[in-house]
């Protein structure tokens, strides 16, 4: 059953609201969804998709504020792979937005003879000639309409066309989980980045300024117009390129980095420009955190952007999306309930925090989101340690449990660009928690976040392949615990009962097999498994406690 929309708490909506997304719009809570074509042909590798590799995307978008509508051009250079390939390419470009026309190679094309090029929904099949393995080819799609407009940005995504506060026109796309593919053509899986990154092109009325991902390359005037030119170049995800146009200022500061000197650049409003070079100070102290847990900030060559956007946030990567007010918390508000979430603002750390989960190392399947959502959620926690001490850490991972709900297992279904339950985000960052007191060596604990990030540098992973990592790394086979957290929505009870001068344990309501060791409040450690087992009471059975850093049940009797 849907959670409707309008039957949310206000103060409900402000607290849980960004973690819920799927949920609360366009996904029923019920795993049994039926799934359409169009579902697969979004979130899985088809054959018309499987036979070349993006290398680079170089997109054009000139938006009609009054109009409401965009014109644009795309120009996608790919590689041929080998193996087999169909005669068509699969390029997403999600309705009512139109095709005008297509260039193979920069030349003007029709219709490949003999067959036509066609779309089915959002997707267009486009005939193209066979070229050789391994060479470059590039296709170039032009278009215009007026694409789906966001109703409540960024959980639903489209196209925002909005005003500031003093009336100036405001304009930016969040298209997370909807795909890109809401404003321009592209191939739009998350599993498949272009190698060499994107040029990003925005053609804005001169009185406006346009800010894109990464670095300004070129800004040219002409007939009361300006043309603004941005550039990454390390790969990114096809949401994560998205124009910001407004009545910006920006300044720029640097960061001596772990990598050397990281150039930083904030854009905001005007009249927001006071309250902006406060709140931004907060930028440093965050990147400094993460560069101790996580790395090297992963894109040196694109530079940290800030950008004040109109909406609450998202992880642009090289421009991250910032909308919170210039205030601490979420939205003023500690999802913990705490203390310690208002000492920090949420959407500095939590979008910036997925620099590195979520763009530096990046799911193929929508379905594994945890990945991101989990490790960047943890990142919340491990910013609160590095300035407040451990004991703050854990008290706010552990006052996150109770915005967990268990409806579904965190982990999707594949090849439907679909993600698991909304727990991605709380559960998953107390996963990471009790895998961490599992290591029970907080050095090797970072050296394995460090190592992540290293190992798969501007990688697309899987699930499992972060899971094996993890085991690998730590020596503990975490198969079960991961399967319990992510594959279920059985939070496991440690099922704990007196027998005269002993203990007797074991986990129930869990995966078949699942033997987490769990570590008591004394200090001392068992392996419980699903089979019954004893030990001998070294104190009253009463005060036998487990450690609150476990997210488990107890039943004592
Ligand atoms: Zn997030």
């Amino acid at each position: 059953m849907q959670i409707p929309k309008m039957k949310i708490q206000p103060l409900l909506f402000l607290t849980c609201f960004v973690l819920l997304v799927s949920d609360l719009f366009g996904q029923p809570l019920n795993q049994k969804r039926k799934f359409t074509r169009q579902d697969t042909l979004r979130g899985s590798i088809g054959p018309e998709r499987a036979w070349w590799d993006v290398l680079h995307y170089d997109i054009t978008v000139e938006p009609d504020f009054t109009t409401k509508s965009i014109k644009g051009k795309t120009i996608i250079q790919y590689k041929v792979l080998a193996g087999q390939r169909t005669d068509y390419l699969q390029i997403d470009l999600q309705q009512p937005l139109k095709v005008d026309s297509i260039f193979y190679n920069n030349k003007l094309y029709i219709n490949y003879p003999p067959r036509p090029y066609y779309n089915e929904g959002n997707v267009w099949h486009i005939p193209l000639p066979k070229a050789p393995v391994n060479s470059v080819q590039s296709v170039t799609i032009v278009y215009h309409g007026n694409p789906k407009v966001a109703q409540m940005p960024p959980w639903d995504g489209g196209w925002i066309f909005t005003k500031d506060s003093v009336g100036n026109p405001w304009m930016s796309v969040a298209c997370q989980g909807l795909g890109a593919s809401v404003w321009y053509p592209c191939k739009d899986h998350q599993s498949d980045e272009p190698d060499s990154g994107a040029v990003l092109t925005i053609n804005v009325p001169d009185k406006l300024t346009a800010v894109g991902n990464g670095r300004l390359t070129n800004k040219n005037i002409s007939n009361g117009k300006t043309s603004y030119t941005w550039e990454v170049k390390s790969p990114i995800n096809t949401y994560n390129i998205v124009p910001y146009i407004g009545k910006y200022v920006s300044w720029r500061d640097t960061l001596q980095g772990e990598n050397g000197k990281l150039d930083l650049t904030y854009w905001v409003l005007e009249q927001d420009l006071e309250k902006a070079k406060k709140q931004f100070q907060q930028v440093k102290p965050m990147l400094r955190a993460f560069e101790y847990w996580f790395g090297p900030y992963p894109f040196y060559e694109d530079g940290y952007q800030l950008v004040q956007a109109p909406h609450l946030g998202m992880e642009h990567q090289s421009a991250v999306a910032y909308g919170n007010g210039f205030q601490n918390g979420y939205l003023g508000n500690d999802l913990s309930g705490t203390g310690w979430g208002t000492k920090w603002d949420y959407i500095i750390v939590h979008e910036s925090g997925h620099e590195w989960f979520a763009n530096n190392i990046t799911t193929k399947d929508l379905a594994d989101m945890w990945v991101h959502e989990g490790f960047t959620d943890y990142s919340e926690t491990l910013f609160i340690e590095y300035y407040y001490g451990k004991e703050a850490g854990n008290e706010y991972v552990q006052g996150l449990r109770k915005k967990i709900v268990n409806d579904r297992p965190v982990i999707g279904i594949y090849g439907v660009n679909q993600e698991g339950s909304g727990d991605m985000y709380y559960k998953g960052a107390n996963l990471i928690h009790i895998v961490r007191q599992i290591i029970n060596d907080d050095e090797k604990f970072r050296q394995i976040l460090r190592g992540l990030n290293k190992d798969f540098y501007h990688q697309i992973v899987t699930s499992k392949q972060v899971e094996d990592y993890i085991s690998q790394k730590s020596g503990k086979d975490l198969r079960k615990v991961f399967d319990q957290y992510l594959r279920t929505s059985q939070v496991p009870v440690l099922d704990l009962k007196a027998e005269s001068d002993k203990i007797k344990f074991k986990w129930t309501n869990c995966v078949q097999g699942f033997n987490m060791p769990v570590k008591l409040s004394n200090g001392q450690w068992i392996n419980p498994t699903t089979l019954e087992q004893k030990i001998k009471a070294g104190s009253n059975f009463k005060d036998v406690e487990v450690d609150k850093n476990f997210y488990i049940q107890v039943k004592k009797s």
